[in-house]
């Protein structure tokens, strides 16, 4: 039986008007059989996002301090929640569990993930569906490696084909049944393996824009909207920073060819973007282009020593002096006399100044300097693969702008390129960038 997963993020289950799109969008597609729920986002710029205050109550119950006035805030927002869905008082035991859970010391992964877990009873409640947790079917073998293997299995033998269920987001479990969550929006990643599992016919990413834009639409005015990509211009893009989408959900699907499907919540007619492989894309339109996005947070550490080019396998031992101190290599850039790494700066301030030391040490250095803090800003698309002079246009249009550039990525076989600018020219950056390559 063809199964279509629809996965609905914080923005599409936030308030009851919003949870009644959900059910008409379900009950439209009666192949929409499982859904995948994120924990409710804001209702406004001012608001907060259950997953954060979640984050809260978890620091104060750590910190041997007051939680449960802040739990109120959670309790509030599901009750009201239900009221206003007319499902009684069903999610009270639930979250009384939850606020217990939280006395007794649950570790932050437990605590967080309620937020999904709590939104999952409900909507399945409301929708007349049954809830299914994730801790039963996502299976993890480390804390950052999912047993595809086992989640596929536990997948095949909890879900009936025939069955209509709805699933919290975010979270899975280790082998012992201890709860992990995945990174910040990971819910995307959730769908992506029930999908995977179960042979989804599609995987629907339901959202609060109308699929894939060229850019993020808060620093670019109208981007175009994308009609179709590759699986690989999403996780390029993804990789760069545009976040509508996790860039690990993109893998779990397309290795088995399931057609992603990203869409608004709001406007159920358009559309949205069609996610597929490559050789199953249409011709794109004359003017249609992939995007641009970036990311902020990134520093760069610079490694000075004459004739360090003549070290070998310089970059891998670099790499092993980072991980040592906790810091993943985004990039590094060699030349003659120095290298350049670029990192996340939260990793780098906490490493703080034995790592430059250590690097000092390791090498010879005559110096080792933090540099920054830049963003990172790129383009991904097949288009810019035939057009070898584009990097040349962005180049021309940043210094134009005044903008500069501090390390330079490009590898046109693989159709992207980034750069690092400096951190609070980001957004301008963006902009720049985007006109480059229209
Ligand atoms: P959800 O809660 O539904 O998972 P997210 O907030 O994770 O939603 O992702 C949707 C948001 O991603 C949009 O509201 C938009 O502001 C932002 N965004 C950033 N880059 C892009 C892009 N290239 N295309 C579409 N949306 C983008
Ligand atoms: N609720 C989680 C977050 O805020 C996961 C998700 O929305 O996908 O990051
Ligand atoms: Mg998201």
């Amino acid at each position: 039986m063809s199964t279509i997963v629809s996965k609905f993020g914080g923005s599409s289950v936030a308030d009851a008007a919003q949870i009644r799109k959900v059910a008409q969008i379900i009950t439209a597609d009666p192949m929409r059989r499982l859904v995948v729920v994120s924990a409710p986002g804001k209702r406004s710029s001012a608001d907060e996002k259950i997953t954060d205050t979640l984050i809260a109550c978890h620091a104060l119950a750590a910190a041997g301090k007051d939680f449960r006035t802040r739990f109120a805030v959670i309790r509030e927002r599901y009750s009201g929640l239900a009221t206003e869905l007319g499902i009684g008082s069903d999610l009270v035991p639930v979250l009384d569990e939850v606020e217990e859970s939280i006395a007794t010391g649950a570790s932050r992964d437990a605590v967080v993930s309620r937020g999904e877990y709590l939104g999952a009873h409900m909507i399945a409640r409301f929708l007349g569906f049954q809830f299914l947790d994730a801790a039963e079917l996502i299976r993890f073998s480390d804390e950052t490696t999912i047993d595809k293997d086992a989640t596929d299995r536990s997948c095949r033998e909890r879900i009936d084909p025939a069955g209509r269920y709805v699933i919290p987001g975010f979270y899975g479990a280790h082998g012992d049944g201890r709860i992990q969550l995945f990174t910040r929006g990971g819910s995307d990643i959730s769908g992506a393996l029930v999908a995977r599992a179960v042979g989804a016919a599609r995987y629907e990413n339901w959202t609060d824009v109308s699929g894939l834009l060229s850019a993020d639409p808060r620093i670019v005015e109208s981007p175009g909207p994308i009609r179709e990509v590759s699986y690989h211009e999403l996780r390029e893009l993804a990789y760069l920073g545009a976040n509508v989408f996790h860039d690990e959900a993109v893998a779990p699907v397309a290795e088995a060819d399931i057609p992603i499907n990203i869409r608004n919540t709001n406007e159920p007619d358009h559309p949205g973007t069609m996610i597929l492989a490559r050789d199953r894309l249409s011709e794109r339109r004359p003017g249609e282009r992939t995007g641009v996005a970036g990311k902020e947070g990134f520093s760069g550490v610079v490694i000075q020593r004459s004739m360090i080019n003549k070290i070998m396998n310089l970059t891998g031992q670099i790499e092993s002096v980072l991980l040592e101190a906790g810091v993943r290599m985004h990039h590094c850039a060699q030349g003659a006399d120095s290298v350049l790494v670029v990192a996340e700066s939260g990793a780098l301030d906490t490493a703080g100044a034995p790592l430059l030391d250590s690097l000092k040490g390791r090498f010879g250095a005559s110096t080792v300097k933090r540099t920054g803090p830049y963003a990172l800003v790129g383009a991904a698309g097949e288009e810019l693969a035939v057009n070898p002079r584009v990097l040349g246009t962005v180049m021309m249009e940043l210094a134009k702008k005044k903008l500069a550039v501090h390390f330079v990525c490009s590898g046109y076989s693989e159709s992207s390129f980034i750069v690092a600018v400096d951190e609070d020219k980001y957004r301008e950056a963006v902009r720049a960038i985007y006109a480059a390559t229209a």
